[in-house]
């Protein structure tokens, strides 16, 4: 296994606390229908707390709660794909739906058609619940993909096992192949970030399948083009990745423009996708994890990662030090 250096461990955990301080800094205006016109400044006054949920200031919703599980496997060295390491995420999500406020509706419904869960259980009920709606793109796995980015950065064919994982935990709850699409190119480019300190989209899209492929080059092309507002039903897998792409890409779209260390172009994402209106933290969280792996970890404010918090029960450092358990095991 190759050692990864200084700067590739400070943009992987730029990438899942950057994740997570776009979920608290866009909770308070999920739902917001027009331009809530918010300036962030890299100081705890970004963090107003309230919205739908009655937020604290600096907590995270279900966007990172649900990643947290799949951190932890990685961190204890889980193969992802086995479906005993699906069984026990889709167990804590399951038993932490009980009483979080704020579960998707989507996932809610697979969640609570049954008693203590099975990956296989999870895979029915996500295919029923496609069955009886006829249609399950929400954005809901995607928002918990980040950390996948980090399961096999040094590891043989590891683009290939992070996409494999992507799909895996995206199925769980997910049936719709744009669901697991959307999860295989967002971990591909966050991993791609993380290694390279830059994006490569070429990279993350060749590992979709052939046919699909055309479809997903046009949808990223197209929202590198375009501002975030154009994207505006959010809610589903598709508009909250391009909404994500356009606002990294009118964030700065040069390699020099991102850094390692600036957090200008963080700011601007996060704002961006907060000013488009919607599923604020859901998209806050999915471009984060993007913007915080090319800024890297250190470029993060203090005061933000001080305010940090969530289910279950922890904080930045929590999350920190999951990171680098991740880092060094060895796969
Ligand atoms: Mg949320």
């Amino acid at each position: 296994m190759t050692e990864l250096s200084l700067e590739q461990r400070d943009r992987a955990a730029g990438a899942i606390l950057g994740a997570a301080l776009g979920d608290a800094l866009g909770a308070p205006y999920e739902f917001s229908t027009s331009s809530p016109g918010v300036t962030l400044h890299g100081t705890a006054d970004d963090f107003p707390g309230g919205g739908a949920h009655r937020w604290r200031p600096g907590e995270w919703t279900d966007d990172t709660s649900m990643a947290v599980p799949v951190l932890e496997a990685i961190s204890d060295g889980d193969e992802l794909t086995s479906d005993k390491t699906l069984d026990r995420i889709g167990v804590v999500w399951w038993a932490w739906a009980k009483d979080a406020k704020d579960v998707g509706v989507q996932t809610r419904r697979v969640l609570s058609e049954m008693a203590r869960p099975s990956a296989v259980d999870l895979r029915i009920s996500a295919y029923n619940v496609h069955r009886e709606t006829g249609r399950s793109a929400g954005n809901g796995a995607l928002m918990r993909t980040p950390p996948v980015a980090l399961a096999y950065l040094a590891a043989p064919k590891g683009a290939a096992r992070t996409a494999a994982a992507a799909r895996a935990i995206s199925c769980l709850t997910h049936y719709d192949s744009d669901a697991g699409d959307a999860c295989v190119v967002w971990s591909l480019a966050v991993r791609s970030a993380i290694l390279d300190g830059a994006v490569d989209w070429t990279a993350a899209l060749a590992a979709l399948p052939e046919a699909r492929r055309p479809r997903w080059q046009q949808l990223v092309q197209e929202a590198g083009s375009a501002q975030p507002d154009a994207f505006p039903n959010n809610g589903w897998v598709v508009h909250a990745f391009q909404e994500a792409v356009s606002a990294l890409a009118s964030a700065g779209p040069t390699r020099s423009s991102w850094a390692q260390g600036m957090l200008t172009p963080y700011l601007a994402t996060i704002e961006a996708v907060i000013n488009a209106a919607g599923d604020t933290d859901t998209v806050a969280t999915i471009a984060g994890s993007l913007a915080g792996a090319l800024v890297g970890a250190s470029a993060l404010p203090e005061a933000w990662l001080d305010l940090l918090h969530g289910w279950p029960g922890i904080g930045a450092s929590e999350l920190e030090s999951l990171t680098h358990a991740a880092l060094v095991v060895t796969r």
